[in-house]
């Protein structure tokens, strides 16, 4: 099979996040069985009841695999007027589809790879390791490095970068902060005490933390430092009542280097203030999301195999991926992988022909680099 008929398989198999991602998963195992490949499901119900999987697929000794090849099956819900989004649909050297560019493409890169490969000369573990979940927290991979199913000494995670390795991200972290008050009627002030003109004041703190995280610089990254942002608020019931209560969202992405509950710190810290100067003040912080950061050193020897094969300088990522979760496995990752991110998440996602062979070649090589 060539590595467009894989593709198209995989993207004619609808594998939306909110479904269960079992029938690609079956595709998939099938496929490396076929290669002579052990496979291991880890099997999950989520909260909505509907059975998630991650397959593991490996040579050899699984107690720790030389390179794991890292490709999540799911994808972003597509638009029902996109009626080809689930049939692969080649145009002026591109390739579209739902899952086309992230990241059916890797997918697709890795088994073409794998069967282009003499296995029997394989002297080192190789893995590939299927995931699901990704696009709503990367929970799936999370599950995954809990479960301990193997170590790993290099992970290249397939994500959409136009095969530029990228060897650092920013991780993500997510608060839902809700600050108290007494309603009263507004014309008697006196009487009750505003919640959102007390979240407004935790909320100019919180912009003077954002400022002050300026300082503590990561330059490979841009904008090179830890940012915030207060994206959703809510309160108050009517124009002529004193809002007893305000939320509002928080999430920071924090710079490789800063630990991610950092900013969460000097907020609680900004509550305590507020709480001395109003002893009625009252807020309660719900921090329910820490993604890592991650940073593989320069001169790994995938960073450095990966730049040499593509011909391009490392770089970082903004975006959210699973790296974290193969470096708590003890892998050094690198994120990598056909297609843009900028086409990704939107109708009429697409992967370029010629990167999509590309990345055959460049993880053909690097099997047989890392693994012979
Ligand atoms: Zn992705």
């Amino acid at each position: 099979m060539t590595v467009q008929q894989t593709l198209a398989k995989l993207v004619a198999i609808d594998s939306v996040s909110s479904q269960s991602n079992s029938e690609i998963i079956s595709y998939l195992e099938a496929r490396c069985e076929k290669l002579g490949f052990a496979v291991k499901r880890f099997s999950h119900i989520d909260e909505s009841g509907i059975e998630k999987i991650n397959l593991v697929a490996h040579t050899g000794d699984v107690d720790v695999i030389e390179l794991a090849l890292v490709g999540h099956t799911d994808t972003v819900p597509y638009d029902q007027n996109w009626t080809d989004a689930l049939t692969l649909t080649e145009k002026n050297g591109q390739l579209f589809g739902r899952g086309a560019c992230d990241t059916k493409a890797f997918i697709a890169a890795a088994l073409t790879a794998l069967e282009s490969v003499d296995l029997g000369r394989l002297k080192k573990p190789l893995a590939l390791v299927f995931t699901s979940d990704e696009e709503i927290g990367c929970l799936g991979a999370k599950r995954l490095a809990d479960a301990r199913p193997f170590a790993a000494r290099y992970a290249i995670i397939g994500e959409p970068t136009s095969l530029q390795p990228m060897r650092a991200g920013k991780g993500y972290s997510l608060a839902e902060i809700t600050v108290s008050g007494r309603e009263a009627h507004s014309a008697y002030p006196q009487l009750g005490a505003s919640a959102i003109f007390r979240a407004a004041r935790l909320i100019k703190r919180i912009e003077g933390i954002a400022e002050d995280l300026k300082h503590d610089r990561h330059d490979h990254f841009d904008p090179p430092y830890t940012t915030l942002n207060v994206g959703v608020i809510t309160g108050g019931t009517a124009k002529n009542i004193i809002a007893g209560e305000c939320r509002f969202t928080l999430e920071w992405r924090t710079i490789p280097g800063q630990s991610s509950d950092h900013v969460l710190n000097l907020v609680k810290q900004s509550a305590e203030e507020l709480k001395k100067e109003d002893s009625d003040f009252v807020c309660e912080i719900d921090a329910n999301r820490f993604d890592e950061s991650f940073e593989t050193r320069a001169d790994s020897p995938l960073v450095e195999f990966l730049e040499d094969a593509s011909g391009k300088s490392s770089g970082t990522v903004a975006f959210g991926t699973e790296a974290p979760s193969m470096i708590s496995l003890g892998a050094e990752a690198v994120v990598f992988g056909p297609g843009d991110i900028r086409v990704a998440h939107r109708s009429g996602e697409f992967v370029p022909v010629d990167q999509l062979n590309e990345c055959v070649q460049i993880l053909r090589q690097a099997i047989e680099k890392f693994c012979t």
